[in-house]
């Protein structure tokens, strides 16, 4: 493994490494990582010639000031865990004039209204910001697969369409979600929990659990009423949003239709931290 600290390191380390159809693998992050990162860069790693791993702390998809000011920062801990990848694994911990070369701001991104619902409603400029980091990441490092977690869902769908409207030449991979012994979805603001928080926070992923099986012979208005009821019995947790949505419109599901592919999201606050997570209902 080796680091890079700005884009002209890493392009001659890329150029001399990298030959005529070589697959070039990309995982970007936003650091504090753990072993649902590392899943992604293995799964990268036995797919690709060279693995790109980058850690940017992207300040423009942050809606919220202390979301960003909090997010834990452990670069010293994330190179220590990369360090026992192999040499084919590169890590790139970009300069912000790397990243934004007019100033911190990002554009503005359109993708047919999936932005527009859940993290879209709940955090906006979320998914502009998001655009604007991924777009500018694929056009400097030229992947030829990228690497993205399901348990951000909507991102995934996102970046899907991203690539699609500029005919960027990458092939998306989505990864399964890393979950922590007791089902919790493994996630850098799990960081900020208590060790009790953290114990109880297995409700999240129980209650998707539940969700599942519930959804099998209930409406999804039922279902949903259940899991509002659920938080609200629990004054540890606050509710920021549960939807059952076609997985691909990701549109809230009105009425069942044994065509289509629903998924459930959930964002909950535990004690200020905001965690999300979603199961795929059929
Ligand atoms: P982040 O550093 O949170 O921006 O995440 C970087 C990538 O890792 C994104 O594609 C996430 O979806 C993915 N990721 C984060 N947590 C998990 C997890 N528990 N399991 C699988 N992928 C994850």
């Amino acid at each position: 493994m080796r680091v890079f600290y700005n884009f002209d390191a890493l392009k001659k380390a890329l150029d001399s490494k990298s030959k005529e159809g070589s697959a070039l693998g990309f995982v970007p992050t936003m650091g504090a990582l753990h072993q649902g990162h590392l899943s992604l860069i293995k799964q990268a790693s036995s797919e690709n010639d060279i693995v790109i791993v980058s850690l940017f702390v992207n300040p423009t998809q942050f809606n919220n000031s202390d979301d960003f000011d909090n997010y834990p920062r452990t670069i010293e801990q994330d190179l220590s865990l990369l360090s026992g990848f192999e040499n084919k694994v590169l890590v790139y911990v970009p300069e912000v004039k790397d990243i934004y070369q007019n100033g911190i701001q990002s554009g503005h991104f359109e993708y047919g209204g999936i932005e527009n619902e859940m993290e879209g409603k709940f955090r906006p400029g979320h998914f502009d910001g998001v655009g604007t980091i991924v777009k500018r990441l694929f056009e400097i490092i030229k992947p030829t697969q990228a690497y993205f977690g399901e348990k951000d869902f909507q991102q995934l769908q996102i970046v899907k369409k991203l690539v699609e409207k500029y005919q960027i030449p990458v092939k998306i991979v989505g990864c399964p979600i890393y979950r922590e012994a007791n089902g919790l979805a493994m996630s850098s603001r799990n960081e900020r929990l208590t060790l009790q928080e953290r114990q109880e926070a297995a409700l999240i992923f129980n209650t998707l659990k539940l969700v599942k099986e519930k959804f099998g012979t209930k409406s999804a208005k039922e279902v949903t009423e259940w899991v509002q009821k659920t938080f609200q019995n629990n004054a540890k947790f606050t509710l920021e949003y549960f939807e059952i949505a076609n997985e691909n419109t990701l549109t809230t599901c009105i009425r069942k239709s044994k065509k289509k592919k629903y998924r459930a999201f959930i964002a909950v606050f535990v004690n200020n931290i905001r965690l999300i997570d979603t199961i795929s209902l059929n």
